[in-house]
């Protein structure tokens, strides 16, 4: 077995306005490691973004505890979180985050070089993940001017490029068409034999050929935490 990389202890969110306190999360125990393919599934409201967007440090939580291999994270000020979102996690959302102004190659080399790499083993290391999913012909072209399976695909690119362990896509499916979302998910599918990676959809079946293990979630609690076919090892 891979090792626990990322692990959550009773941690709940809440959001709180003038008016009301929403629970995001109710005390919410979980481990995940590098291998996994991991489905979120729940009905909408259940939590399942929250979930997404704790793990990968983009929210802040209330109590309890998120735990990257094996270090505590309590102490964390933005700087720290800043650093654990560029160097510890990729992030893919359903509207793309990718530079529209830029070209795709741009799209690719720039994340590279926000990691450090230099210009030509940028330009190298985006070659060979741009011929992987299939957008090396499209190059040159505006990402703005994408299909939105192409879109997405891009931002696997740029999420790939990122030497992360842990991949982490909020309904990354949800504006594509059959056809893309299946190839959307054969490529997460295979990015977890080398990392964690965790799926947020609404419609597990388009998974259920892939993933590792199912969890549910319902007004911020994880229901059902089932394990459906042995993770990468
Ligand atoms: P899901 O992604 O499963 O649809 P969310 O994680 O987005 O669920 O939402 C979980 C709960 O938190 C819902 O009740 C939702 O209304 C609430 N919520 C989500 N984001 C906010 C926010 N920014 N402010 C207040 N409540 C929110
Ligand atoms: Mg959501």
């Amino acid at each position: 077995m891979k090792r626990v990389i990322l692990e959550l202890r009773a941690l709940s969110k809440y959001y709180i306005s003038e008016h009301a306190v929403v629970v995001g999360l109710n005390s919410v125990d979980l481990s995940f490691r590098v291998g996994e393919f991991v489905a979120v599934t729940g009905e909408s409201g259940s939590g399942k973004s929250t979930l997404a967007h704790v793990l990968a440090g983009i929210l802040p939580y209330a109590n309890g505890e998120l735990l990257l291999d094996g270090s505590r994270t309590p102490h964390y000020d933005g700087a720290d979180w800043e650093a654990y979102r560029r160097d510890k996690i990729s992030f893919i959302s359903q509207n793309y985050g990718i530079l529209e102004g830029l070209s795709v190659g741009e799209n690719v080399t720039s994340a590279l070089r926000i990691l450090g790499f230099s210009p030509e083993e940028a330009k190298k290391q985006a070659e060979e993940i741009l011929h992987r999913l299939d957008l090396f012909e499209l190059r040159h072209r505006l990402a703005a001017k994408l299909s939105s399976g192409q879109k997405q695909r891009l931002s696997i690119a740029r999420a790939l490029a990122k030497p992360a362990s842990v991949l982490i896509a909020d309904e990354p499916t949800g504006n594509l068409d059959r056809e893309n979302s299946e190839k959307v998910i054969r490529l997460l599918a295979d990015a977890a034999r080398d990392r964690l990676v965790i799926l947020i959809t609404h419609e597990f079946e388009e998974v259920a050929a892939y993933a590792t293990r199912r969890l549910t979630l319902s007004d911020g609690k994880v229901i059902t935490d089932a394990p459906l076919r042995e993770p990468n090892v």
